[in-house]
């Protein structure tokens, strides 16, 4: 019998496929959105710095993404509505990009369709009330494109998948070029919001702000402030700049020499870390008296009143006290 790993074969096809991808700067209508997106990334690609390597996985996370939207367009194509313009190229003040597709409705309206496959993660994070704002800049300048106005195409849907249940969100958007407002609404089921609306003011103001900005900073290969901390902010944990971002940051810390009086919440630091480290001590005391009766008593669940505590050894030995309300799976306490 032969013996063959598909699994790193896969994974090693994803690795050349990946060294393969990177494209050069150019001013995309896809990339018009920085409410989350960072900034200075985008300033790097405009300089010209290669991007670190994309992991396998995270090659085959994207392209699974692309699959899902061709997954969604064959249902739509099952129903009433024709499908049609995919990949359409539309041009808009210097600047290009590509449509997912057009539906046609059997009344005759035209409208764009935006597929976002995203993970569970991103999916709840919208379900808890962060709007795709990117996204929907996005879409707004779709929408204002020479190519689309001509078709008379004047609302667009922002369909988000989520790739791990299998759940949609058909977000319903249209920009007001009077207003520079983007009016978007959401019928959801999930969370049971209902019908929900919102009016994002000044879309393409802050967008061609931010477009000026890339193109200054080109000009002069200077870089805006880091708007999220490594460590902190999953943008920066995915980041494929991270590497020259951070590179140097002990050093220009190190080379810091002033002092500045402000009103930071110092204070309130001081006094917080100092209750947390009496706590610490505080809760290292109880588990030690739980731990106590635990080994004494030979159990691996104690229980008192509304409470239990159940005790876990890890693989590498370290014990786990949790404890939990009764009734209740979350666990209050975990060491
Ligand atoms: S590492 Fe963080 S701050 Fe730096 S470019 Fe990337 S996302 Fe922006």
């Amino acid at each position: 019998m032969s013996r063959v790993d598909l699994a790193s074969i896969i994974k090693k096809i994803a690795a050349m496929e990946a060294e393969e991808q990177f494209q050069a700067w150019k001013p995309r209508l896809s990339a018009m959105g920085h409410w989350e997106r960072c900034l200075r990334q985008d300033c790097y690609h405009s300089q010209g710095y290669k991007p670190d390597k994309l992991s396998e996985r995270s090659y085959l996370t994207m392209d699974d993404s692309s699959w899902h939207e061709e997954l969604t367009f064959d249902w739509l194509r099952k129903g009433a509505v024709k499908v049609h313009s995919e990949q359409l190229e539309i041009n808009k003040s210097g600047f290009t990009g590509h449509i997912d597709c057009l539906i046609t409705l059997m009344n005759g309206e035209t409208i764009l369709v935006e597929h976002k496959a995203v993970n569970r993660y991103s999916f709840d994070r919208i379900l808890k009330g962060y709007l795709p704002l990117d996204y929907i800049t996005q879409v707004c300048h779709y929408l204002c494109s020479h190519e689309l106005r001509a078709l008379n195409v004047g609302s667009a849907i922002l369909l988000m998948k989520c790739k791990d249940t299998a759940r949609y969100l058909n977000f319903q958007v249209a920009y007001n070029h009077d207003k520079d407002s983007g009016m978007v609404e959401l019928r959801e089921e999930y969370s049971g919001n209902g019908e929900l609306q919102w009016i994002i003011q000044g879309l393409f103001h802050k967008s061609w702000n931010e477009q000026s900005e890339i193109k200054v900073h080109k000009e002069f290969n200077t870089l805006p402030e880091r708007p999220y901390r490594k460590g902190e902010d999953w943008q920066c944990d995915y980041c494929r700049y991270a590497s020259y971002c951070w590179a140097n940051y002990e050093y220009e810390v190190l080379g810091r020499d002033k002092r500045v009086e402000c009103d930071a919440p110092l204070e309130e630091y001081f006094n917080v870390k100092r209750h947390v480290k009496s706590c610490e001590g505080d809760l290292k005391k109880i588990r030690n008296t739980i731990m106590g009766i635990a080994d004494r008593e030979q159990a691996d669940v104690i229980a008192c009143g509304n409470y239990h505590a159940r005790i876990t050894v890890t693989k590498k030995g370290s014990v786990n006290v949790r404890v939990y309300k009764n009734g209740e799976d979350d666990a209050e306490t975990d060491e």
